[in-house]
């Protein structure tokens, strides 16, 4: 197959053109707008050093929640959260019933170690199965959200950022935190006021694209419709810090590790807490040709992040057998 010669993505990607040099159009138009990131990035560093300095005194309970599913990058976060800033910290993991034994001890250690309280939000299992199987098997999104992730993973984040958002509304937390690297949200919306009607349209959109008889076991973790009147004050800021401190995965692993977090040998190449990963990633590949993970690992090998090699073993390795068995035998498909 056909890759980009600058950032590795293929030529099954939807849209791609490649000039003369074999480099494609998101390459090129990167080139043609890039910034001084150094800069950037710093500039950012400074912003929520501010806004972290104006909240943190205002908050009733914690300073921030952090949507916590105990991989290498939500850790790093973590970490990242208690040691520079000292914050008071909610962290939150969403049991989807795919997260790997060696993660629930990795949350288990991280959250102990960085002194965090931590709650966990487990669906229940038929709730899952349905969610899970029709997704392994339909595109149940709009065409833009397949371009970055598989269909299975659209839905459990969708469920993960909702609840995140409504259990910051309720607590009143005025700060949620996710571990996205800096391939998978750009820079721009790294610290972002929650904006209202923005997250009514995509919880409307989101809700739109499961079946009624899926809304009936979920529609509990959607922000409610009086929540905008009650809540209208409370919406929490969003940051994503990776996307603007040194981000470096042999770095990153080697820090938390130093910490206790150890690295599970049980979950594929792009997750370090999944065990549906592997298989949601080949119902992607075989529905659209392409890798649900190659526009994110892409982004980094572009911004420089990630060797080149590296994003090519990580995402056109076959995934493991064993791992997609396990799910779709769990799954019942
Ligand atoms: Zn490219």
């Amino acid at each position: 197959m056909k890759l980009c010669n600058q950032c590795i993505l293929p030529e099954t990607f939807p849209g791609i053109k490649f000039d003369d040099n074999g480099i494609c159009n998101h390459c090129r138009r990167a080139d043609s707008s890039s910034t001084d990131s150094a800069e950037q990035k710093a500039g950012y560093r400074e912003n929520l050093d501010k806004l972290i300095e104006s909240v943190k005194s205002t908050a009733p309970s914690y300073d921030v929640i952090i949507a916590y599913s105990g991989g290498k990058d939500s850790s790093y976060t973590l970490k990242l959260l208690r040691e520079r800033y000292d914050l008071k910290i909610l962290a939150l993991t969403f049991d989807n019933h795919f997260v790997s034994p060696v993660a629930w001890q990795n949350i288990r250690t991280m959250t102990d170690v960085l002194e965090a309280d931590h709650i966990t939000f487990k669906l229940p299992w038929p709730s899952a199965k349905v969610i899970f199987s029709k997704t392994a098997q339909e595109d149940i999104f709009p065409v833009p959200t397949l371009l970055r992730a598989s269909s299975i993973c659209t839905a459990c984040i969708g469920m993960v950022k909702s609840l995140t958002l409504k259990t910051a509304l309720e607590m009143s937390i005025p700060m949620a935190a996710f571990g996205w690297s800096p391939g998978q949200a750009p820079i721009q919306s790294a610290i972002m006021k929650t904006n209202p009607s923005l997250t009514a349209q995509n919880q409307a959109s989101l809700k739109k694209a499961f079946s009624s008889e899926i809304i009936k076991g979920i529609n509990q973790y959607f922000i409610p419709e009086s929540y905008y009147e009650i809540y209208k004050d409370r919406f929490p800021y969003n940051i994503h810090p990776l996307a603007f401190f040194d981000y470096d995965e042999g770095e990153v692993i080697r820090q938390i590790q130093a910490l206790g977090w150890k690295e599970p040998k049980d979950t594929d190449t792009n997750s370090s807490n999944c065990l549906l990963n592997a298989f949601a990633n080949q119902c992607h590949i075989k529905r659209h040709g392409f890798h649900p993970y190659v526009w994110e690992i892409a982004n980094m090998v572009r911004q420089g992040v990630m060797g080149r090699e590296e994003g090519i073993e990580k995402i056109y390795a076959e995934q493991n057998q064993d791992m997609i068995n396990y799910a779709k035998e769990k799954l019942g498909l």
